[in-house]
């Protein structure tokens, strides 16, 4: 490629509005252009990056297995009602209507048109075990669309899912993808671990995200020093929360029915959050009208969700204080899910919730009566804690310490709540109807693309690995007026692609200086540059990566490069 007419627009200065390095050097390197918030234009150079990474997942996905398909981006409102999700799912959920005022939304993940597909389409357990991908943009609003491509509100995702007729035939399923991301993540160049997303009451090894270790990751790895233990710790140790009566104090509690009343596991579920999540949920009512609150340090209540959940006229965060300060006084019930285990909904139908009420961690039941700390007390209080650095491993002698990660996969299990929900059912040996068994499995493809710059870069550029590279050399001619180098360089240039490498020709009348420094902005990982010696036939070689140079005949350049 002929870089005079090549759509490469770097910029010298770091853009005021980057934060982090990935984001700065893809818009000074000329990868990408803004065209809104979390809206990004891929430019020739990040294309072909994009293109190699797809390559790679592609040749792992069909290694493994998986079918590539492709499915639609637009999705009608009704395939999300049949699971809930289209109340669940939030102001994340792109909605939008057609012009017979029928509502749709932007695929922000498609388990539901995966699941009607199978269901319409698989009948029969001799058709399964099947696993299909697709590899497309993705819609989400996000709340805080941030970091350039690491978190936009378009992008472009590997998504698969799996149906097995068995919980064994899940497992090897999912086996197989986790190590094809294994395989995937690592041939990107990238260091990376596969933690535990979730444990415990979800059902231990049930889902794994692949972190890319990165001070600018917005997750939190706990892994253990001295054995393959980690996870993520949003979700590390679930919470053991139990609470017995001590005895002979306060007033007997009595259970009553609360029919709104969720578990923890259950609005976790619903909320689409891990149940540590949910540190302390509170209901109240304020001037006749139901608040629900949802406490936790940075989880952003979901207005939407929870208004769904609870009916709510009005949903707000509050913490306890401002909870006080909007009564005007002790509120009649505040049910901290994460000390005992329920939500409230206030219904003042209900008898006795006007007395102290504490949640039951029971489908439809709370306790009146009681007084948190009088009538109860914690059982196996150490559980409550999150885990921290320098605790012990919870699998081992070991010591627990932090690291910073991208999520750049996930891996879930996700069993039968989407086949059940949607009838995607099969009939097995005995002529019996049943849900299939489903895993999903994502890679955030432009994510990717600026999680291997975050590992990859120095001052003066990005260092592209090989396996990844938007070219494989880069031809630089000092001085295409000096008649010697050009030549030389536009021999080079036809040869070197005819032995099948990827070359960019910097052909443009710039001072080498400023090719230079755009040759280690852009990264390409070996640089061939026809100068002064050109008349000898002689070019000099240098490797990005280390900054090491060699004069090489032209001649033998061939020969020599791998
Ligand atoms: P996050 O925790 O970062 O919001 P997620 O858990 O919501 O991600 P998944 O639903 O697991 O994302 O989607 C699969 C993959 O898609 C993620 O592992 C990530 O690599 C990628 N991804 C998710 N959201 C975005 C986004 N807004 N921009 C770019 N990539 C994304
Ligand atoms: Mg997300
Ligand atoms: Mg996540
Ligand atoms: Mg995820």
């Amino acid at each position: 490629m002929r870089q005079q007419h090549y759509l490469i627009p770097t910029l010298r200065d770091i853009p005021a509005d980057a934060e982090v390095v990935s984001h700065q050097l893809m818009l000074r390197a000329g990868l990408i252009r803004q065209l809104a918030s979390g809206l990004y234009t891929y430019l020739p150079l990040a294309q072909r990056v994009l293109k190699k990474i797809q390559a790679i997942i592609r040749e792992e996905m069909d290694k493994a297995g998986a079918q590539e398909i492709l499915m639609p981006a637009l999705h009608p409102a009704e395939i999300w009602q049949e699971t809930g999700r289209w109340d669940v799912y939030g102001p994340e959920l792109m909605r939008l209507y057609d012009r017979h005022e029928r509502q749709f939304a932007l695929g922000p993940t498609h388990e539901e048109v995966v699941t009607a597909l199978l269901r319409d389409e698989v009948k029969s357990y001799k058709r399964l075990p099947m696993t299909v991908y697709q590899i497309q943009t993705k819609f989400r609003d996000e709340r805080r669309p941030r970091f350039g491509v690491l978190r936009a509100r378009e992008f472009i995702m590997k998504d698969a899912y799996s149906f097995d007729t068995s919980p064994e035939g899940l497992d090897e399923s999912y086996r197989k993808m986790y190590e094809a991301y294994q395989s995937i993540f690592s041939r990107c160049g990238l260091n990376f671990r596969a933690v535990e997303a979730d444990s415990g009451a979800i059902g231990g090894t049930g889902t794994h995200e692949f972190m890319v270790l990165s001070d600018v990751g917005e997750d939190t790895i706990a892994y253990c020093d001295s054995c393959q233990y980690a996870a993520n710790i949003e979700k590390a140790e679930v919470i053991q929360r139990d609470y017995r009566q001590i005895e002979g104090t306060g007033q007997p509690m009595e259970k009553v029915n609360t029919p709104q009343a969720k578990t923890v596991n259950e609005l976790a579920d619903m909320l689409d959050v891990s149940p540590r999540q949910i540190i302390k949920a509170v209901a109240l009512d304020v001037d006749g009208q139901v608040v629900v609150a949802l406490v936790r340090g940075d989880f952003e209540l979901n207005e939407v969700k929870v208004k769904n959940l609870f009916g709510a006229d009005r949903v707000e965060l509050l913490d306890e204080e401002r909870i006080r300060a909007e009564l005007g006084s002790e509120p009649g019930f505040i049910g901290p899910v994460g000390l005992h285990g329920a939500v409230l909904i206030a219904d003042h139908s209900v008898k006795g919730m006007q007395d102290a009420v504490t949640g039951a961690n029971e489908k439809d039941k709370h306790y009146i009566h009681v007084t948190v700390g009088r009538d109860f007390a914690v059982e196996r209080y150490e559980d409550l804690r999150q885990i921290t650095e320098g605790d012990a491993c919870p699998r081992c002698e070991g010591t627990i310490r932090f690291a910073k990660g991208i999520e750049v996969g996930h891996v879930f299990k996700l069993g039968t709540k989407y086949s059940e929900a949607m009838g995607a059912t099969f009939l097995d040996e005995n002529g019996n109807q049943q849900p299939m068994i489903m895993g999903c499995y994502g890679i955030g493809v432009t994510r990717l693309l600026a999680a291997i710059i975050e590992q990859h870069h120095d001052e003066h550029g990005i260092i592209w690995p090989r396996a990844v590279a938007p070219f494989d050399i880069h031809l630089i001619s000092v001085n295409m007026k000096d008649d010697l180098q050009r030549e030389l360089a536009e021999q080079l240039y036809v040869k070197l692609q005819q032995a099948g490498f990827d070359v960019l020709y910097d052909d443009r009348e710039e001072r080498a200086g400023v090719k230079f420094k755009d040759a280690d902005l852009i990264g390409i990982p070996l640089r061939v540059t026809v100068g002064k010696k050109a008349g000898d036939g002689i070019v000099e070689c240098k490797l990005r990566r280390t900054g090491e140079t060699e004069e090489i005949k032209a001649d033998e350049l061939i020969q020599i490069l791998p």
